[in-house]
């Protein structure tokens, strides 16, 4: 674990995975979805990047 992921904006939950298989991040609360990413840690800074712009 070298990041961490930012609370989900939308639902303000902070039970957030990133899939072990693929590229982005999943809200479990509310099953939103973080943006598609080429490798985990852009999947990673997306959702981050995305979670504090709101
Ligand atoms: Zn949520």
């Amino acid at each position: 674990m070298s990041e961490e992921l930012k609370s989900y904006p939308f639902c303000g939950s902070n039970d957030v995975v990133l899939h072990e298989h693929a590229d982005w991040v999943t809200c479990r609360q509310c099953w939103g979805e973080g943006p598609y990413a080429e490798t985990k840690e852009q999947g990673i800074t997306a959702w981050n990047t995305r979670a504090g712009e709101k």
